[in-house]
């Protein structure tokens, strides 16, 4: 039997994904052995391979990305596989694109897609390989079969409690995972549509568990990820501040007061109807950080409405002047181009803008994406008129915004066009 190795193809966005899944496979007895390298870019990776390859190992190849990148992560896979072609070697694409587009990343020419969340599922291939399997009896595997799509299922979802949000034992960091899936339904994301429709919570002893093995690991700053901040422990709509009170001052009870801890902040955010006075004496008491993160979206409540966010955009301006009483720094978000949207719509956005900036706030841009997954996929991607890109950019000269925008509106074009499936690429067997 051959034994196997895995190389991530390992990445700047997206690499707190494999930090995950190598915690998984360090965590199970049978995949604990196996291997793993990190190749950072397209060199890194063929020389791993090669390395695994010369050292008579079968190779596993794993992919993971966001729809916006999946272009530019087909074209490295036919780097990868133009400078190394052996049967020995699988290419298996994980994560939200793969698993809302499988059969367009399968004709990209990677061989499997791992369907759902990975924790489980990279857990089962990882032993299923090597121990000489087929993978395609793996749950949640997909496959083309003469250019017809193939699934087995899809992966079971994880109990995050039961998985470490990293991989400590490679030295593969990162924020702590404490909310995975959302009960909202924000029709432009894919979160619910990949994760689930419902809150799964890290419980607080195992946050602290982590948080006290970072400490130890001479760590400062403690980062957490949630699709919402002050929905933690929460199964509704309605915040559970005990729940959140718990998680923070449980936090800061095992970093003490130098350490830094940051909440509803990068890389995460709160709903403005979530900022009211009792959540944000909550935060001010426990958390470091000035600034927080604040969905907002759009300043048209036709457009909020049609997007199904839940909130309209008077409940965005009471967030931001409640941030300001105390004493925090609102950063909020803006998608320019969601579906739908009519001049006067982007006029009361732009004003809301203005309105905020004045409070002091400072704002997000980003420019609206139809995403694989999402009701909006088929959306035409969003465009900025030449008004709004003028108004977008005298906004950033003065520091009052900040963000992505410009390049989103170039990849929103792209993702409309690579949504289509493309030519079938030769897929190989597994060895
Ligand atoms: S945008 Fe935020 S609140 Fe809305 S569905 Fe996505 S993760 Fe949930």
């Amino acid at each position: 039997m051959t034994p196997l190795t895995v190389v991530w193809a390992y990445r700047r966005t997206g690499k707190f994904a494999f930090h995950v899944l190598t915690g998984a496979l360090e965590t199970d007895a049978r995949t604990v052995g196996v291997p793993i390298e990190f190749g950072n870019g397209v060199r890194a990776v063929v020389a791993a391979v090669q390395r695994a390859l010369a050292q008579g190992y079968r190779v596993l190849v794993g992919w993971s990305f966001y729809s916006p990148d999946f272009a530019l992560l087909a074209n490295e896979l036919r780097e990868v596989k133009g400078q190394v072609d052996d049967v020995r070697v699988l290419h298996v694409a994980g994560g939200v694109h793969a698993t809302a587009e499988p059969e367009a990343t399968l004709r990209a020419g990677f061989d499997l897609v791992a369907l759902g969340e990975g924790e489980l599922l990279v857990r089962e291939l990882v032993h299923t390989l090597n121990a000489g399997g087929d993978p395609h009896a793996v749950a949640g595997i997909g496959w083309l079969d003469n250019g017809v799509l193939r699934r087995n299922g899809r992966a079971g979802r994880a109990v995050l409690d039961e998985f470490p949000p990293f991989g400590p034992a490679h030295d593969r960091f990162g924020p702590i995972e404490i909310t995975r899936g959302c009960i909202y339904a924000c029709r432009f994301c894919q979160t619910p549509y990949f994760a689930g429709a419902a809150f799964r919570h890290r419980s607080v002893d195992n946050v602290r568990y982590w948080v006290r093995y970072l400490v130890g690991r001479g760590f400062r700053d403690f980062r957490f990820l949630t699709p919402t901040s002050l929905s933690y422990g929460t199964h509704t709509t309605e915040p559970d501040l005990l729940a959140v009170e718990a998680l923070l001052a449980g936090v800061r009870e095992e970093i003490g007061t130098e350490r830094r801890l940051w909440f509803g902040t990068f890389p995460s955010e709160v709903r403005p109807e979530h900022v009211t006075a009792a959540s944000l004496r909550v935060l001010k008491k426990w958390v470091s950080n000035k600034a927080l993160i604040v969905g907002g979206q759009s300043g048209s409540d036709r457009v909020l409405a049609a997007s199904e966010r839940g909130h309209d955009s008077a409940t965005i301006e009471r967030a931001v002047a409640l941030c300001g009483e105390y004493g925090f720094v609102p950063h909020v978000d803006f998608l320019f181009g969601l579906p739908g949207e009519e001049p006067d719509d982007v006029d009361a956005t732009l004003a809301l803008m203005d309105r905020l900036v004045e409070r002091g706030a400072k704002v997000h841009g980003h420019t609206f994406m139809p995403l694989p997954g999402t009701p909006f996929r088929k959306a035409a991607p969003g465009m900025l008129t030449d008004e709004v890109r003028r108004r977008l950019r005298n906004l950033a000269s003065k520091g009052q915004l900040y963000g992505q925008w410009e390049q989103q509106e170039v990849t929103a074009r792209e993702l409309a066009e690579v949504r289509r499936p493309g030519p079938l690429l030769p897929q190989r067997p597994p060895a």
